[in-house]
């Protein structure tokens, strides 16, 4: 009997050890980096693109870390015809999609830091502001800017650390595709 009772106090410690091990691994966001593990094996020629976009995002926040080819939370895929776009299935996780066509128009750093920025919870803001990332082609094939401003990047670090603003959250975070955020520029007439 007390051999019984033993093992049962034994199987509920564990139990309890269990339970309290799931809790201590939830990280607290503000304390703790996260790590996005992006895979540029579909890439093609923008995986070196790819790199840069991510150390710019690294350098922007200061809570998060995009990380090269150590898991797959974000692919990045060359495609041809049909628009750059991102689909984010949760915050930090999705895929983006880069236009070859497109950014033989825009600069390609510009789709892709971008595109990073709707996996990271970002929305449109097509504003024709250059000064913003997520202006996107509004702001014209002239603009070449691919940093978030200080207001994006501060969005997504609070994103990040579980800090929304009342009455938003939902946002930002969901599963949501993000198209045609790049016009097709018109050929010259004659
Ligand atoms: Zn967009």
């Amino acid at each position: 009997m007390t051999s019984r009772i033993s093992r049962l106090v034994v199987a509920f410690v564990a139990t309890a050890g269990a339970t309290l091990g799931v809790t201590i691994a939830n990280p607290s966001p503000a304390s703790a980096a996260m790590t996005i593990c992006y895979n540029t094996s579909q890439a093609g020629s923008f995986a070196g693109v790819a790199n840069q976009a991510a150390s710019i995002w690294n350098n922007a926040t200061s809570n998060l870390t995009l990380s090269a080819n150590c898991g797959n939370n974000l692919r990045i895929y060359s495609i041809t015809g049909g628009g750059s776009y991102a689909q984010r299935t949760s915050l930090g996780n999705g895929r983006v999609y880069i236009d070859t066509r497109q950014a033989a128009q825009y600069s390609p750093l510009r789709i892709m830091s971008h595109e990073i920025g709707h996996i990271l919870g970002l929305p449109d803001n097509y504003n024709g502001n250059c000064s913003l990332l997520m202006s996107g082609g509004s702001a014209g094939t002239s603009c070449t800017n691919p940093n978030p401003s200080s207001a994006e990047a501060s969005r997504v670090t609070n994103l990040f650390a579980g800090t929304r603003v009342s009455g938003e959250d939902a946002r930002g975070t969901g599963s949501q595709v993000f198209p045609d955020s790049w016009p097709a520029v018109l050929a010259p007439i004659g």
